[in-house]
C-alpha cells in the first residue's frame, strides 16, 4: 500500500514538500484552511489593479524551476532577471539607483556615496564567498541531524563563520567597511529580508547582499502569485489531492507515531505529516497535551508588516520596481518594532510596483503601489488609530520626496496589518517569518524539520529550520524529504 502523507496549509514550503513526497511516490493530501492556495503568495483585483498580496522580492528562481523540473523536465518557469536592485530615497531628497553586479554597485557607490570601490568590491566578494560557504550547510541541509553534517563543508562553513559571521552584528559589520552611513544604512536593510534587525542580527545575515545586489533580484511573468501557482498545478497534474476551505483542528497520533489528521471536515487517516502551519500555532493548536520545544519557541518573534496597497492614477518616472525611502534614524526604528512594539513615526517606506514591467497589473497610465512599513507583531495596539496615523505619515513623506501630493491619487486602497496577517494565514501575532534572527544563534534555534517526540510528524516553511524566505522555504521541503527518506528507507528511490 501506498505510504499517505497529509500536509497541513498551502505556502510555498507546502507546494514544494508535496511535489518532494511525490516524487518519492507518496500518496499525498494538501489541507488549506483558506479559499485559495498558496499561502501568503496569493493575488488580489482590487478595482482594477492586480496585486501580490504577500511577497515581492524573488531571489534564487533557479531553485523553483529546478523544483518544477525535479517533477517534470519539460517544466520553465519564466521570469524577468531585475537589472536594478533597488531605488533609495534618503530624507535630505538624496536619490539613488542600485544596480545589479558587484562591479556597477562599486561604481555607484563611489559615484553616489563616495565609497571607495575597491572596499565595496572586497566586500561582495567576501560575502558570496561566505555565501557559497555557508549556504550548503546552513540552508542545505538539517543543522539537526549529525549525517547531514559530518564532512568537508561543516568545517568549511564554521571557519568563514567564526571569522566574518558571529561575533559582529550586520551593522557592526558594515561600518567596518563603509563610511558613508547611508551606505550603512543601505546593506543593513537586508536584515529586514528575514523579519529582523541589523543591530542584533549576526553579520553571517551580510550573504543576503549576494543575492540582493550580485545576482539581483527576479520578478515571475505574471507576478510573484505564478510561484504557487504553477508549484500547485503541477503538484495536482501528478495526482497531488487538494482539499481548500479545510482547517486541520489537530494532529492525531498514538504511542509517539503519527495517526493522522482531524479537519473541519472529519478525520483521516496518515502515516505521515507535514505541518506548514506556524510552529507556535502547529504546537499550541493541532498539539495540545504534547511537550512543545519551549527554549525554541520563546525566542523573539521575526517583525510583521502593514501594507497599503494602493492604485495610483498616474505613473511616477522616478520610481522602479523596488524603492526603499529610508527613515533617518534607523535604530530608532528598529528599537520601535522589537522593543517598544510600535511604529516609528518617520518610517521606512518601501514602494513595490509591479506595473513598471508587467503592464496588464494597472490600468493604461496608472500604476499599482505596494506600500508596506516594517511593524511589530500583534500585543494588543491599537492598530485602527495607529494605522490611520501611519497612513497619513506615509502620504507626507513619499508626497515630499516625489513632489507631488499623493493622497489625491489614490483611487483604491486595501490595507493588511498584523492582525490579519495573523487571522488570514495563521502566523503567531502577525509575525513573518516565525523565530527574528537576532541573536548569534539564532540559525541554531529555529525548530528542526522533523518531530524529535512524534515518528512521522515534519515541518516545512518559512517559521522552521532553515528560515524566512522563499527560497528558504523551498529548501525545507528538500530536507523534509531527505529525512523522510532516512527515516522510511522502503521509500528510497
Ligand atoms: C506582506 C508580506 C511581504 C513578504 N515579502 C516577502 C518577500 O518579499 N520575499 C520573501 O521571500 N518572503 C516574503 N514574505 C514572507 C513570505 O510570505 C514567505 O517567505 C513565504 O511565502 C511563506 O511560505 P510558507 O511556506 O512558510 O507558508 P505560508 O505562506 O505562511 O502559508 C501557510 C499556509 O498554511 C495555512 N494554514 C495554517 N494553519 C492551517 C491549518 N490548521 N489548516 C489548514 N491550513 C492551515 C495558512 O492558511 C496558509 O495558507 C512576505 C510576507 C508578507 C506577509
Amino acid at each position: 500500500m501506498q505510504t499517505k502523507v497529509g500536509i497541513i496549509g498551502s505556502g510555498i514550503g507546502a507546494l514544494a514538500s508535496a511535489i518532494e513526497l511525490k516524487k518519492l511516490g507518496l500518496d499525498v493530501t494538501v489541507f488549506e484552511a483558506n479559499a485559495v492556495i498558496g499561502g501568503k503568495i496569493v493575488e488580489q483585483n482590487i478595482e482594477g489593479f492586480r496585486f501580490d498580496m504577500g511577497p515581492s522580492v524573488f531571489t534564487e528562481p533557479h531553485l523553483l524551476e529546478e523544483l518544477l523540473q525535479s517533477l517534470d523536465p519539460q517544466q520553465n518557469f519564466p521570469y524577468r532577471a531585475l537589472e536594478e536592485s533597488c531605488r533609495y530615497f534618503f530624507n535630505d531628497g538624496q536619490q539613488l539607483v542600485v544596480p545589479v553586479q558587484k562591479e556597477k554597485v562599486a561604481q555607484t557607490l563611489q559615484s553616489e556615496l563616495g565609497e571607495d570601490p575597491v572596499t565595496s568590491l572586497r566586500f561582495l566578494t567576501n560575502m558570496e564567498a561566505n555565501y557559497k560557504a555557508i549556504y550548503p550547510v546552513f540552508i542545505q541541509i538539517s543543522l539537526h541531524r549529525w549525517r547531514h553534517l559530518v564532512g568537508y563543508p561543516l568545517i568549511k562553513a564554521l571557519s568563514r563563520l567564526f571569522k566574518y559571521g558571529l561575533h559582529l552584528s550586520m551593522n557592526q559589520q558594515n561600518r567596518q567597511y563603509f563610511k558613508n552611513p547611508k551606505t550603512v544604512q543601505i546593506f543593513d536593510r537586508l536584515a529586514t529580508y528575514n523579519g529582523s534587525s541589523p543591530y542584533l542580527a549576526p553579520a553571517m545575515l551580510n550573504i543576503i547582499s549576494q543575492l540582493e545586489f550580485n545576482e539581483g533580484p527576479a520578478l515571475p511573468v505574471g507576478g510573484m502569485v505564478q510561484i504557487t501557482r504553477r508549484a500547485h498545478e503541477l503538484a495536482r497534474h501528478h495526482g497531488v489531492k487538494f482539499h481548500t476551505n479545510e482547517r486541520v483542528l489537530e494532529i492525531l497520533h498514538q504511542n509517539g507515531t503519527i495517526q493522522g489528521l482531524k479537519t473541519s471536515n472529519g478525520s483521516y487517516d496518515f502515516d505521515l505529516v507535514v505541518s506548514n502551519m506556524d510552529i507556535h500555532y502547529t504546537y499550541e493548536r493541532l498539539l495540545p497535551g504534547l511537550k512543545s520545544p519551549r527554549f525554541l519557541l520563546k525566542q523573539e518573534k521575526s517583525s510583521s508588516a502593514v501594507v497599503f496597497y494602493w492604485g495610483i492614477s498616474r505613473p511616477f518616472p522616478a520610481l522602479g520596481v523596488h524603492n526603499i525611502f529610508f527613515a533617518e534614524d534607523y535604530q530608532a526604528e528598529f528599537k520601535a518594532i522589537f522593543e517598544t512594539k510600535t511604529l516609528h513615526p518617520d518610517p521606512t517606506v518601501y514602494v513595490h510596483i509591479s506595473s513598471k514591467v508587467e503592464n496588464a497589473d494597472a490600468p493604461a497610465g496608472k500604476e499599482n503601489w505596494f506600500v508596506m512599513v516594517n511593524a511589530p507583531i500583534h500585543v494588543g495596539q491599537d492598530w485602527d488609530s495607529e494605522i490611520q496615523l501611519l497612513r497619513q505619515r506615509i502620504i507626507v513623506k513619499l508626497s515630499k520626496a516625489l513632489a507631488q501630493d499623493i493622497e489625491p491619487l489614490i483611487e483604491a486602497e486595501q490595507i493588511n496589518e498584523p492582525r490579519l496577517i495573523d487571522a488570514r494565514y495563521s502566523g503567531k501575532q502577525g509575525s513573518i517569518y516565525g523565530n527574528a534572527s537576532n541573536n548569534a544563534f539564532a540559525a541554531f534555534l529555529r525548530h528542526p524539520n522533523f518531530s524529535k517526540k512524534l515518528k512521522g510528524l515534519y515541518f516545512a516553511g518559512v517559521t522552521v529550520h532553515p528560515g524566512g524566505g522563499i527560497p528558504l522555504a523551498i529548501n525545507s521541503a528538500k530536507i523534509v524529504a531527505r529525512c523522510v527518506q532516512e527515516d522510511y528507507p522502503s521509500l528510497r528511490k
